[in-house]
C-alpha cells in the first residue's frame, strides 16, 4: 500500500498533436475542470524526439503489454501479426508514437484532485478510438482504429495521453514540467468537494 493522500493525486495529461489541430484543447480542459479537478500546471510545447521517447519509456513493462495486446488484436481479427515477438511489435509502435508526438504542438497539463488518475482515464475513454465509449473524449471525437493505424504504419489518433498510475504520473510530470512550474494553491470549490463540515454556508 502506498501512503498517499488521494485528494492530492496528480495526473499528467497531454493533448496530442491531433487534439490541438482539431481544436479540442478547450473541450478537453473543460471536461477535466468541470468534474472538480484542479489545474496545477499548463503549457503548450513542440516536444523534441528525446522528450517524446522519454515519455514513452516511463513504464518498463509497456513494450511487453502493448506488444502482447497488439498481437492478440491482430489474431482476434483473423489476421497474422507482422511478428510474434511482442517487444519487437511494440518498438515499432513506440517509434510511430515518438514521431507523432513530436510532429507539432502538444498541450501538457497537470491535474490534481481526489482519484485524479482514475477520474481522468474515465473522462478520456479507452485507448482505441473504435471501442472508446460515447460520452468520453476519445469516444466522442475519434474514429480511428489500431488496424487502420497499423495499416498506415502510424500512431493511432486518440487525442489524449493520460497517466496510468501514480508512479507513471510522477515520472511523466518530471519530463514535461520543472518543479517551479507546478503550482500549489487552493480552489474555493475544494470546500464543497472535500470539507466534512459545511457549517457556515447558511447565513
Ligand atoms: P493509453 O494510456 O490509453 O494512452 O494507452 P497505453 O499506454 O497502453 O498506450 C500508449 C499509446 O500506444 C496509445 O495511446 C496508443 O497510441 C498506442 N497503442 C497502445 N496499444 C496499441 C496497439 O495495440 N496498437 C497500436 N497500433 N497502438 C497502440
Amino acid at each position: 500500500m502506498i501512503n498517499y493522500d488521494s485528494k492530492q493525486e496528480q495526473s499528467l495529461v497531454l493533448v496530442k498533436p491531433d487534439g490541438v489541430q482539431r481544436g479540442l484543447i478547450g473541450e478537453s480542459i473543460r471536461r477535466y475542470e468541470q468534474c472538480g479537478l484542479k489545474l496545477v500546471a499548463l503549457k503548450i510545447v513542440i516536444p523534441t524526439k528525446e522528450q517524446a521517447l522519454a515519455h514513452y519509456s516511463v513504464d518498463p513493462e509497456w513494450a511487453v503489454k502493448t506488444g502482447t495486446k497488439s498481437i492478440e488484436s491482430w489474431k482476434a481479427k483473423g489476421l497474422t501479426p507482422p511478428t510474434e515477438d511482442p517487444v519487437e511489435l511494440a518498438e515499432a509502435v513506440r517509434k510511430q508514437l515518438v514521431s507523432f508526438l513530436s510532429s507539432g504542438p502538444v498541450v501538457a497539463m497537470l491535474w490534481q484532485g481526489m482519484n485524479a488518475i482514475g477520474v481522468i482515464r474515465k473522462i478520456t475513454g479507452g485507448t482505441e478510438p473504435l471501442t472508446s465509449v460515447p460520452g468520453t473524449i476519445r469516444g466522442d471525437y475519434t474514429i480511428d482504429s489500431y488496424s487502420a493505424a497499423d495499416g498506415d504504419k502510424r500512431a493511432v489518433r486518440n487525442i489524449i495521453h493520460a497517466s496510468g498510475s501514480v508512479e507513471e504520473a510522477k515520472a511523466e510530470m518530471a519530463i514535461w514540467f520543472k518543479p517551479e512550474e507546478i503550482l500549489s494553491y487552493r480552489l474555493v470549490s475544494e470546500e464543497i468537494l472535500y470539507d466534512v463540515n459545511l457549517d457556515g454556508i447558511l447565513e
